[in-house]
């Protein structure tokens, strides 16, 4: 069975006034267990909306969003359930950070989720270790903490809750490219360890390439695609009239295979591509 099953969904802002704004028409997926999904889209295609729906932030003006086969919204009192089991990561999440220590940031929601203090502090140490956060800085304040850091607590402080289902918007946002890729191989990391089910949106094709199982495409609120990483970057050509920046390698490849040259357009990152050319100068 699914975790995740978006089910006809459609999301109006603003319903009935002169800002009334469709951002989500008729989408529909599946997410299995453990999967981890990358969600891409041109910017206003409908992503954070999307995820807002799935963790019952917002809910849909039509469809429905089922959570290991179950409704999320048939009893909304319960709806606070559905957000401790499908953990969001916001866009520039340091933003929500408040507490005088970085401990105490990390340890709101497993407080708010009625644990117990040992509980507590043993998710706390977890999520530090698994977002990279050194033990010394849990006694600091978050402001002191450097631009990554502050990321990476705000990121621990959802990771504590111990989600069944992690999505993460744009959590690469605004970071160097060294510090983007040392995080994203620490969610991967925590996703193998974890092996709950991982969905992070992107605007960066790079970002997910080597990370994703399944990417979903979105655009203009619609489900444009939902296939296997290497099927989606095969469609290069189609992601770009999206607007979508396809990486530089594959970028290569289709170039490659436009003169002629019969390399696989499904290549993910360099080393990937390197081989393929290699592969294709020896059949030669
Ligand atoms: P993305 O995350 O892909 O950039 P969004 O889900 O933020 O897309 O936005 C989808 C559409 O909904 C866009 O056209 C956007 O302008 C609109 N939108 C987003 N948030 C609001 C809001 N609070 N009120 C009205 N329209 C909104």
């Amino acid at each position: 069975m699914s975790v995740i099953k978006a089910e006809n969904i459609s999301f109006v802002y603003s319903p009935g006034t002169a800002f009334e704004k469709k951002a989500l028409d008729n989408v529909s997926f599946e997410i299995e267990e453990g999967e981890f999904v990358g969600i891409i889209g041109h910017t206003g295609s409908g992503k954070s909306t999307l995820v807002q729906l799935l963790n019952g932030l917002l809910r849909p003006s039509a469809g429905k969003i089922y959570l290991d086969g179950k409704d999320i919204w048939e009893k909304p009192k319960k709806i606070r359930n559905v957000r401790f089991r499908v953990g969001m990561v916001f866009q520039y999440p340091e933003y929500q950070l408040f507490e005088e220590t970085v401990y105490k940031d990390i340890s709101f929601g497993p407080g708010n989720m009625g644990l117990d203090e040992e509980e507590t502090d043993k998710r706390v140490r977890k999520a530090a270790e698994f977002t990279g956060l050194k033990e010394e800085l849990l006694e600091v304040s978050p402001f002191d903490l450097s631009g990554g850091e502050k990321r990476r607590a705000a990121i621990a402080g959802v990771i504590a809750m111990d989600p069944d289902v992690l999505i993460l918007d744009e959590p690469t946002a605004g970071l160097d490219p060294l510090g983007r890729e040392a995080l994203l191989s620490q969610i991967a990391d925590y996703h193998k360890v974890r092996k709950n089910t991982v969905m992070l949106v992107s605007h960066s094709m790079e970002d997910i390439a080597a990370i994703a199982d399944r990417i979903l495409v979105m655009a203009k609120g619609k489900k444009y695609m939902l296939d296997s990483t290497a099927n989606v970057f095969a469609k290069g050509d189609e992601l770009e009239k999206l607007g979508l920046k396809v990486p530089q390698v594959t970028k290569i490849m289709m170039m490659l295979r436009k003169k002629g040259i019969n390399v696989d357009p499904a290549v993910l990152t360099v080393d990937q591509g390197f081989n393929e050319i290699l592969n294709c100068l020896s059949a030669r």
